[in-house]
């Protein structure tokens, strides 16, 4: 639908017939439960609007400028810095996730093609590369072809804390205009504190950031790149855990996934395979006896069972502990060992066979799919233009399926859950079969 049609278009020209009444119930409010009934079932009047940019409400002189809305995305008229005496830099931090290299391709590309950017600079292995008086690298076409075809990141990443003053003084030294950092919730954190440094010397340096995370948790986008990619190859360890545990008499599959925080990838690799009896996500607590009594119910039903459980789920069944890895992030408990253990000890003498599969590094280091690389490709493009334009301190991401800008102050204030209440969950439900609460 172009931009004309979404001025002409009515109310009358969406409304959908109907057979007739509706007067029979629904089986469905059994699995959901009571709390789901106010959210899930769509209601008369529930809308969803056909467009979400407000220059098209604004030309039909509705007036929404007291509605919240997004700095859009994409290229601008006029730009703060001339573009052939910029140069650009990229760091990527944290952990791997797939499509790293198509976004420093892209942003290599982009600033070079469009924008004729003479000078762009890569920081080797994170914020570190920034302080540790390491020289950059070159970033040329010549020097990012093919990369896309590769996972990681050619430039290396790494966890720990780095003095900001020092590393402002590194980008000044090397003539930095706009620094584009990659990486999680942390790094983010660390760009926003760059950003203020180069600001309270008076230096015109733009900090902009793709967000990186392959748990799909920073809020107020779509989706974050690599998460398409991850579930993807998630679906691929289900397959085999699920063949190998209906191949075997009493065949148990257990799957761990990543999601420290937010079920994500649980849920949607779950969605994609249609073989999981029991989803366990950090959002929604279980208790590992009526886990296992369920287990063991479905096996004796069906001869085998697939259990998926991403890392961050039933931590609360370890005891507390305050160790951290080198950025100070909590680190987790196994819950994929003490879930195999449990199982085992579950049948005891009864025939059984676990087979427990770990992906994780499999799964952070494989190239991105197709429809990843473009969305790193198009996160680059709205990356370049902002930084371009000279918009700092904040994101890029999709929301409702356009690029907008986001404060990394926003991106950074919470995380992006799986609601337990929410559509994304009951279809999870609906396709294992499990209990809703297994308390
Ligand atoms: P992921 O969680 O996906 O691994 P991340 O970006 O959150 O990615 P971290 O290891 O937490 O990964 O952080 C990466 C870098 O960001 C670290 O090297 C650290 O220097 C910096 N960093 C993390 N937290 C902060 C913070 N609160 N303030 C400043 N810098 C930070
Ligand atoms: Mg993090």
């Amino acid at each position: 639908m172009n931009t004309a049609d979404l001025l002409t278009i009515t109310s009358d020209d969406l409304a959908i017939t109907r057979l007739g009444e509706r007067t029979v119930d629904t089986p469905l409010s059994d699995l959901l439960g009571e709390r789901q009934e106010t959210w899930h079932y769509v209601t008369e009047t529930d809308r969803v609007m056909l467009d979400v940019v407000q220059g098209i409400a604004n030309k039909r002189d509705v007036d929404v400028a007291g509605l919240p809305a997004f700095n859009p995305g994409g290229p601008r008229r006029k730009l703060f810095f001339e573009p052939s005496e910029v140069t650009a830099a990229i760091v990527t931090c944290g952990g791997l996730c797939p499509g790293l290299n198509n976004v420093i391709r892209g942003l290599v590309l982009h600033l070079g093609r469009a924008y004729g950017v003479k000078r762009v600079l890569g920081f080797r292995n994170g914020f570190k590369g920034l302080t540790d008086g390491s020289e950059p690298m070159e970033l040329t076409e010549q020097s990012v072809a093919d990369i896309q075809n590769r996972g990681g990141t050619i430039l290396g990443t790494s966890r720990g804390n780095q003095d900001p003053v020092v590393a402002v003084d590194s980008m000044v030294r090397l003539g930095v205009n706009i620094l584009f950092v990659i990486g999680g919730d942390g790094t983010l954190r660390g760009a926003s504190k760059l950003a203020d440094e180069a600001r309270a010397r008076g230096e015109r340096i733009a900090v902009v950031g793709i967000p990186k995370t392959i748990d799909n948790d920073i809020p107020w986008i779509d989706r974050s790149f690599g998460f398409h990619t991850a579930f993807a190859q998630a679906a691929q360890s289900i397959r085999a855990a699920h063949i190998e545990a209906s191949s075997t008499e009493n065949g148990v599959g257990l799957v761990k996934l990543m999601g420290r925080h937010s079920g994500f990838i649980a849920c949607y690799s779950t969605l994609a395979s249609h073989d999981v009896d029991f989803t366990l996500i950090p959002e929604v607590p279980f208790d590992v006896d009526v886990l296992m009594s369920r287990l063991k119910k479905k096996v004796e039903a069906q001869g085998h069972a697939v259990v998926v459980v991403a890392e961050g789920a039933g931590q609360e069944h370890f005891p507390a502990s305050d160790q951290t890895d080198a950025s100070g992030n909590a680190k987790l408990n196994d819950i994929g060992a003490l879930l195999k253990k449990r199982i085992i000890d579950a049948f005891g003498d009864e025939p059984l066979s676990v087979r427990y599969v770990d992906p994780g590094y499999e799964i952070r280091s494989v190239p991105a799919n197709a429809f990843d690389a473009v969305y790193c490709t198009r996160l680059a493009q709205a990356a370049t233009h902002a930084g371009m334009a000279g918009f700092t301190s904040m994101v890029v991401g999709q929301w409702s399926g356009r690029m907008v800008h986001l404060p990394i102050a926003l991106a950074t204030a919470s995380r992006n859950v799986v609601d337990p209440h929410g559509q994304l969950w009951m279809n999870v439900l609906e396709t294992t079969g499990q209990p809703k609460q297994m308390l």
